[in-house]
């Protein structure tokens, strides 16, 4: 079944729980068209707003996942959905799991070489009997993309990782999608550096009280002016949330029954 699709703040996204997403992929996997994964968190929101080519990419997705926890509070307080947050980062692994379970082919592609090699040996070892048909490093130019989607093409892959961070990996994917014979195509910006351990996800604690993004910011400062977009997005949201209960509520604070009150003479 075709998850909802609502918009937060005119961004697309779909209304999915992670056994959800599962399930779309699954029967996605067994279609025979190529399908894209995407993930969808409020910094890529806030970059939608300002560049309406990734916006339009956003909406020729497949599938949308709502992989922030700003994304998940946005649709509750907009009153657009419950559903729960799918990281990209834990779907990957979980895809990984399917394909050596059902003997799917899959391809690497992104991140530095070391990163790269190093993760092909970890899922290796994680996933007995996962088939990692080939891998490439993210630092491909123009001019031998053609190269890389035939290799891509010739090994028969079924489910292709795309890890070049954002707005790069979903560029790629629109791009050349339509030129892949692949299955399934899941943008996973970091993720690669995350299962080669070069980079650590939030302890448990931090994931359960839905501060995985501060725990990245206080390891990493650098990521300050990426993380800016956050307040932003809460202050979007909050505006967009008053206009609704105005629209809704508004007129009622002048109610219409009430006689004007004329001065006495
Ligand atoms: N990357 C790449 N090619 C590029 C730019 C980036 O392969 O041209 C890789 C980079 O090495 C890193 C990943 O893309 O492994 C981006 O990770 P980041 O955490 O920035 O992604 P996010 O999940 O935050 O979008």
């Amino acid at each position: 079944m075709k998850p909802e699709r609502i918009e937060i703040l005119g961004v697309p996204v779909d209304c999915l729980t992670m056994n959800q997403a599962l399930e779309h992929v699954d029967s996605v996997l067994m279609s025979g068209t190529a399908h894209s994964v995407v993930a969808v968190n409020p910094e890529k929101v806030m970059k939608a707003l300002d560049d309406k080519r990734l916006l339009e990419r956003l909406g020729r997705a497949s599938v949308l996942i709502p992989d922030g926890i700003g994304v998940v509070f946005a649709a509750r307080i907009l009153g657009l959905g419950r559903f729960e947050r799918v990281p990209g980062s834990e779907l990957m692994p979980k895809l990984c799991e399917l394909a050596a379970r059902k003997g799917y082919r899959t391809f690497l592609f992104g991140a530095a070489v070391d990163v790269l090699a190093s993760a092909v040996e970890t899922l290796r070892q994680r996933y007995p009997g996962i088939i990692i048909a080939g891998s490439q490093h993210g630092f491909v130019a123009d001019e031998d993309m053609p190269g890389l989607i035939e290799r891509i093409n010739s090994l028969e892959v079924d489910i292709l990782f795309v890890a070049l961070g954002s707005p790069k990996q979903e560029d790629w994917i629109d791009r050349y999608l339509p030129l892949l014979r692949v299955r399934l195509c899941q943008g996973v910006g970091g993720t690669f550096d995350v299962i080669a351990g070069r980079v650590k996800r939030a302890p448990a604690a931090f994931r359960a009280a839905h501060l995985e993004w501060f725990y990245r910011l206080a390891t990493n400062p650098q990521r300050i002016r990426r993380q800016t977009a956050l307040p932003k997005f809460v202050f979007e949201v909050l505006k967009q949330r008053a206009k609704h209960n105005f629209i809704l509520f508004g007129h009622r604070t002048t109610p219409k029954s009430q006689p004007t009150q004329r001065p006495h003479s």
